[in-house]
């Protein structure tokens, strides 16, 4: 019997992603769009979201760089299409304290963007696997969307 262990399957979530990405190219109408970059590692992220009313009506994403990055966008994408901005956020935020050690991630909440809690453990690895998600946040920062936080 195979036996795939937890940072295996992270592995085959986050390459299938990078492989096979979802929701990748210019989303067209936009409200906003915002692009950042991660200079450490060279990870180009360009972010394309539709709003309507306080919902996210559509959001895609374009760029290039490693498969942390890339495959953490288009998790992000494939996940946050139609959904509550509020939601979106909170997501986003759970996220970030995953990444940071703080908390330990609920699998049931968070589907397959467990995956990226495979990536705590390379530290230089955590900034690409956050950038699609710290370029949502100013993104809806910018279109006056954004909660304090
Ligand atoms: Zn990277």
């Amino acid at each position: 019997m195979v036996h795939l262990s937890l940072e295996d399957l992270y592995k085959e979530v986050i390459l299938d992603h990078y492989r096979s990405p979802r929701h990748k190219g210019r989303l067209d109408p936009h409200d906003i769009v915002l692009e950042r970059n991660n200079p450490l590692c060279g990870d180009e992220i360009e972010l394309f979201l539709k709003f309507d009313g306080d919902q996210l009506a559509g959001l895609s994403f374009d760029g290039k760089g490693c498969s942390i990055s890339q495959a953490s966008a288009s998790m992000m994408a494939e996940r946050l299409q139609g959904i509550a901005i509020k939601d979106a956020t909170d997501l986003a935020g759970g996220i970030r304290k995953m990444m940071a050690g703080e908390e330990e991630g609920d699998a049931d909440e968070l589907g397959d963007l467990i995956a990226l809690k495979g990536v705590v453990k390379y530290p230089v690895r955590i900034k690409c696997a956050m950038l699609g998600w710290t370029t949502l946040l100013e993104a809806l920062d910018e279109a006056g969307k954004g909660t304090p936080s």
